[in-house]
Formats: structure tokens, sequence, C-alpha cells
């Protein structure tokens, strides 16, 4: 379900959906959909512009990466140097697989025009002559529809040579990966692409200096991209009026877990959680929300007592977390969060490259400390010592992924340290996990 429909509560930020607009029509990912809802206008206008005016139009806008880390769009591509004489490359990750994680995938099955026409503008603005799609694998209807949108794309003289008569050329390939979440990490992902391993490389240099074959290149997430269109066609201004002054903009959040209704819910930076609850119909009946993922489960666990905190950069930050891929995984009081953080722990520990031994051998043992709080074999020490790994994980891993794994593990410690408590002396979990399973 998609809406946006803000409450009451916040009158002043209404908004029209942008980036999900039309996924409810009929054949919404075709180009002809595409044009009759002012498609391909935002590139117009940055066409006519001179290069950098569009990189500093994007700046402006204040747009920040939809990725997860927030950093700045348009001060990435203002790190692209110029006249070096190199080829300049964008890469789009569109290897969306961080758990809860699903705004990507689902935009480009009902609207991949608006990463096209995202993708010609940003490339002319960087002075790039190839761009790249790296798209998770394991989507192959999605991959099959991302085809056949580039090939209308070229038909209709968006990509290939003199785009729209410009005298600027840009070539588009999809890639597919092999489902591994380390290629999701950007220079992971850079090295999967030129054929090798798909593991990290040490930043800097960060792939704005050197990265796809070693050239400058910027690697940007799908949404972000895709934001750029609307920014260029309907004004940095109307961005601005949405979201809070240092988050501006809308964004899709993926409501997912006990709640009514979930799926992607467009809405500007700066709402909350109660907010999108009540877009989504709250959570599922007779129940009430226990922890959640403000950003997916690489960043710290909130509860019940943060259900006002603004959903953008500065708000999740101060209050301990980090916005994330904006994925709010909601899990009610049914749910063991011991038996909640070992699944997470096993997908981590599973999904390390091993390039590092902090991630390697980190995630290793905590997989094995956390299934002896489940099995009944754990000591009260065990609490300390999962808290002593995950700090040796923390800031010391080659890439985000160990940062990641250590999230779940400090945050259920701080805020439920007496329901690990009850797996010691108990022998065992307290829960029935029927109650929590979604199907029963
Ligand atoms: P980061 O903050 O290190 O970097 C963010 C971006 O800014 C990168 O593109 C980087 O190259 C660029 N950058 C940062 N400093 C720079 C500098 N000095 N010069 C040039 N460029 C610079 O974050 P990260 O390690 O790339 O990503 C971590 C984030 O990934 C987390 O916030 C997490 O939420 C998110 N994540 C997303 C998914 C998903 O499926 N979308 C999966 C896992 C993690």
């Amino acid at each position: 379900s998609v809406t946006t429909d803000i409450p009451e509560t916040s009158p002043d930020k209404l908004l029209a959906p942008v980036l999900s607009a039309f996924w409810d029509e009929p054949e919404s990912w075709t180009l002809s959909t595409y044009l009759r809802h002012d498609g391909y206008q935002g590139l117009k206008k940055a066409l006519a512009m001179p290069p950098d005016d569009v990189i500093a139009y994007v700046k402006d806008s204040g747009l920040r990466g939809r990725g997860g880390a927030g950093f700045p769009t348009g001060m990435k591509w203002q790190f692209i140097p110029q006249g070096d004489g190199k080829p300049h490359y964008l890469v789009v990750n569109a290897d969306e697989s961080e758990p809860g994680t699903c705004k990507d995938i689902p935009l480009l099955f009902a609207n991949p025009h608006s990463l096209i026409e995202g993708i010609v503008i940003a490339c002319h603005a960087i002075r790039s002559n190839h761009a790249f799609i790296y798209l998770r694998g394991e989507v192959v209807p999605v991959l099959r529809r991302l085809h056949e949108a580039v090939r209308e794309a070229y038909a209709a003289g968006y990509l290939g040579k003199n785009v729209q008569g410009s005298g600027f050329d840009l070539e588009l390939t999809v890639h597919a990966g092999a489902g591994a979440y380390i290629c999701g990490e950007e220079t992971a992902l850079l090295d999967s692409l030129e054929g090798r391993r798909g593991q990290p490389r040490l930043r800097p240099p960060f792939p704005a200096v050197e990265g796809l074959y070693a050239c400058p290149t910027v690697v940007n997430n799908v949404e972000s991209i895709a934001s750029v269109p609307a920014i260029m066609h309907r004004g940095k201004d109307w961005f601005k009026s949405m979201g809070s002054e240092k988050s501006p903009g809308f964004t899709l959040y993926s409501l997912s877990g006990h709640v009514a209704n979930p799926g992607q819910y467009e809405a500007p930076l700066g709402i909350t959680l109660r907010q999108l609850l009540a877009m989504g119909g709250g959570m599922r009946p007779g129940h009430r929300l226990k922890f959640w993922t403000p950003g997916g489960s690489s960043t710290p666990l909130f509860t019940d007592e943060h259900l006002d905190v603004p959903l953008d950069y500065e708000g999740v930050g101060a209050a301990g977390s980090m916005l994330g891929t904006k994925a709010l995984q909601c899990f009610d009081e049914t749910t063991c969060v011991v038996r909640a953080v070992t699944r997470w722990t096993e997908f981590y520990a599973h999904e390390s490259c091993g390039k590092c031994t902090p991630c390697r051998e980190g995630t290793y043992w905590l997989v094995q400390l956390m299934r002896d709080f489940e099995a009944g074999k754990a000591s009260m020490s065990d609490i300390d010592k999962i808290t002593d790994i995950a700090d040796n994980i923390n800031g010391k891993a080659f890439c985000a992924l160990g940062d990641g794994a250590a999230a779940p593990i400090f945050s259920s410690v701080k805020h439920f340290r007496a329901e690990y408590e009850a797996h010691v002396t108990g022998k065992g979990c307290p829960f029935d996990h029927n109650k929590s399973t979604l199907w029963a």
C-alpha cells in the first residue's frame, strides 16, 4: 500500500506523492506513463544548464543520500575532479539488501524511468559518458523491467549518442550482482563490477577520486538519483519546503513487521513513527509496539519511548541511533528481542566477506554466544561478553558491515538487559515464538 496522507498533527507538511505518485496505475513502468506525468521535464531543464550549475542546484536543494549515510548528493558530485582527462563514471547502487529495507526495488519495479532520467541528469552534471546500475541479482523481474525501460529510453533518444540533440552522449549498462550483501558496500560493489570478488577497499581514496577502473566515480543510491528529476523540474525551493532544514525533502519509508499495513510510505523527512503508524493502521490489532529499527537492522534499536523521534538524520542521531535506510521494522510484545538479535547476527556472520579479522571472527563468536542464550546455556557474564565482542568489531572493521553487526547487540543490551538475564535465570527463552509469527 502506498499512502502519503499525513495525520492532522503536521498539517504544514502536507505533500503530494512524488516518487510513488503513480505506482498504482496500470503499466506505471512504461515510458508513455512516465511522460504523461511530466517525465523527462527535469532533464530538459538540466541539459539547458552548464554542468556545474546543475551540481550547484542539487547541492542547494539539500538532497542527502538515501542509501543510509545521508551524505550530501551535490557535494559528492562536486568532488569529481574536472579537466583531469580521465573518464568519469556514475554507478547506481541498486543492491538493496539491508534487512527490512524495501524501497529501491519497488521503486525500480514501478517507476524505472525516474531513475533513468536522474542518471542522465547526474551524468551531464559530472561529465560522465557511461553509467552503470548494479542491481541485486535475485530480483529477476525487476532486472527484466529495467532492461526494457533502458531499451525504451535509448529508442526515444534519452540515452545513447547526442541525448535529445544536446551533443551529450551517454551509455547505460545494467549489471546484475550475484546476491552478496557485502556488494552493497560501495567499494565492494566496484570490485564486483570490475569482475573481481566483491570485498571492500580501503577508503580513502573515496570512489569520487579513485573508483571504477581507478577513475573518478560517483556511487549513489537508487532513491537519491530518482529524486533528482523532480527537484530539477519542480525546483529546489519546493523540495526544501518539505522536511527539516538539514534534512529537506520527501523520502520513502519501508514499514514492516507486526503492523496492520506494511509497505512503502512516502512522506517528508522528519515525520515520526507515530505518524507513520497512524497512516499504516497501527500495530496488528490487540498488540503494542515493543521495539523497532529506524533504518534496518544495522541501526541501533529503538523502543516505544522513541515513537515521537523525528525521522530525519539529526533527530534520529540525537536520540542515539541512525536514520539509515528508513526501514522501520516494528516488533510487538510477543517478540523475544534476544531471538530477533540472534537472527540478525546470523545474517551478518553469514554475509561477512571475511576480509578483516574483527568482523569475520567477531560475528562468528557473537552467533555462538547468542545461540547459547536461546538454548539456556549462557551465564550472566556472557551479557558483558557479547558487548565486549561487539566493542571489538565496532569501528575496527574494514567497512560498515561490522558496525552494523554491533549495533543490535549494543542497543538490545542497553534497552532489554533484563530480557537477556531472564534467558540466563530461566535457562532458555521465556517466549512462545509461535505467538510472534505473523502467520499465526
Ligand atoms: P559513509 O558515511 O562512509 O559514506 C557515505 C558516502 O559518502 C559514500 O559514498 C562515500 O564515498 C562518501 N564520502 C564520505 N566521506 C567522503 C569524503 N571525505 N570524500 C568523498 N566522499 C566521501 O557510509 P558508507 O560506509 O558508504 O555506508 C554506510 C551506510 O550504508 C549506513 O548508514 C547504512 O545504513 C547503509 N546501508 C545500506 C544498505 C542498503 O541496503 N541500502 C545496506 C547496508 C548498509
